[in-house]
């Protein structure tokens, strides 16, 4: 910038030196591409948009466009994540869940696995940009610090082989600040064009966690919501400054819904312990019968029950796309919007909490579109997460996908 500024005072001084019939200097300053920057705001429910709080969300939704975003169940982190990068849902793509368990497998999958073997079965976008010659660098996002494609090695010191990274990524680390995120983005576009990443992603997780220990009515839930906002306030003037043009599609990966410990169903009130396990609790439950206990099990689950349904994973409601997938366990349990599933009475907490049928109001995930690709000042209907990948592969100039479950058809009177 510095060198810039010389180099524009250099050349008004030779312009006002140069006899008045001379042309005026042409100032050589790079004409930028527009890049995509794919952002999300963890649990940044859609009507936080609403609250006032948030000056720079909110203008860059006035000057383009936004909606309210179904999520796919389970309205978790990681599975929606992973939808919006392939666009499938998770019961295809496989991260069906937070926490994974697969009989036969030694590992359980966690926010922290990285072996591929969880992630091979979809390709999320940077894998086929990369593949396309579009380079991609990711300042966090699930899933992508793995080597899709390749394979991870039983035995110390676990190698990981083959596959297909960004071709900068970095390693979650909730201690990496949100100015270090965004200084880490536009320090990547500072770059000449040969290595400068033209697909970038980031993530910011405050207004789910605080969301959760406060609920989404608090005021320290306000202010991680005004904190995200002054975030993207600071990518949106780095950009300007760089002269950089953008197309930011800012997304979250679900809502939030408040909860109380007085609203919770409580698992062994209504199974016999030893007969069951529970793989995830909270606004559903995943759960495995022991073997030989299976009629006892769906006695007591498969009844009508106050506040919560339980359904054989086969026989799941088609609205929720869910269940064929191996790795869903056997019995599904989903709590009515602001109920808890716990394993244990006494263990549900109050606060703020996802999971539930990503068509609750409440589930209504953040979606803000904006830059040279969009038109202004529009309001799309309610849209299914999915759709999302293929707005992506689009704005970076790769073909439609096929076999996905989603379209860019919704984007089609919004994109210039
Ligand atoms: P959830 O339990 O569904 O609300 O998940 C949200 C949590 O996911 C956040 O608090 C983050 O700390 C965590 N998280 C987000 N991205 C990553 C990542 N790439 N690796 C590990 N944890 C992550
Ligand atoms: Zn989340
Ligand atoms: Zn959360």
């Amino acid at each position: 910038m510095r060198f810039l500024t010389l180099a524009l005072a250099l050349l008004t001084l030779h312009a006002c030196a140069a006899p008045a019939d001379r042309a005026a200097p042409t100032i050589a300053v790079e004409s930028r591409a527009p890049v995509t920057i794919l952002i999300s705001l963890d649990g940044f429910r859609a009507d936080y948009l609403d609250r006032g709080i948030t000056p720079h969300l909110s203008q860059l939704a006035t000057e383009g466009v936004r909606a309210a975003m179904r999520p796919s169940f389970p309205s978790k982190t990681f599975p929606n994540h992973w939808t919006l990068v392939t666009g499938l849902r998770p019961d295809r793509h496989g991260i069906v869940a937070n926490r994974i368990e697969v009989e036969g497998r030694t590992d359980v999958f966690t926010m922290a696995s990285d072996d591929p073997w969880w992630w091979n079965g979809a390709v999320p976008i940077w894998v086929d940009a990369e593949k396309a010659g579009v380079r991609t660098a990711t300042m966090f996002w699930p899933g992508s610090i793995v080597a899709i494609g390749g394979t991870k090695a039983a035995d110390w010191p676990y190698k990981i082989a083959g596959g297909t990274r960004p071709q900068d990524f970095l390693q979650y680390y909730e201690e990496i600040g949100t100015t270090q995120r965004v200084a880490t983005l536009i320090d990547w576009l500072r770059r000449p064009p040969a290595t400068r990443p033209r697909l970038l992603t980031t993530y910011f997780e405050a207004v789910d966690t605080v969301g959760h220990e406060r609920g989404t009515d608090h005021r320290e839930t306000d202010k991680a919501i005004a904190e995200v906002d002054a975030a993207i306030g600071a990518l949106v003037a780095g950009l300007a400054e760089l002269r950089q043009p953008a197309n930011l599609v800012i997304v979250a990966d679900h809502g939030m819904a408040a909860v109380s410990r007085d609203r919770a169903v409580a698992l062994d009130t209504l199974l016999t312990a030893g007969d069951y396990r529970a793989i995830e609790t909270g606004p559903y439950a995943g759960i495995v019968a022991t073997p030989g206990r299976e009629a006892a099990v769906e006695a007591a689950l498969l009844k009508p029950h106050p506040h919560m349904e339980c359904w054989r994973k086969a026989e799941i409601p088609a609205r929720l796309h869910y269940g064929r997938h191996p790795r869903v366990p056997p019995y599904l349990c989903l709590a009515e919007v602001g109920w808890q599933v716990v394993d244990k009475s006494g263990t549900a907490f109050d606060g703020g909490a996802h999971g539930y049928d990503g068509a609750v109001p409440e589930m209504a995930a953040l979606f803000v579109a904006h830059g040279p690709a969009f038109v202004s000042g529009r309001t799309l209907p309610t849209f299914d997460n999915p759709d999302v990948h293929a707005l992506l592969r689009r704005l970076t100039g790769l073909p439609p996908a096929t076999g996905t479950d989603g379209s860019d058809a919704v984007f089609a009177t919004v994109l210039r």
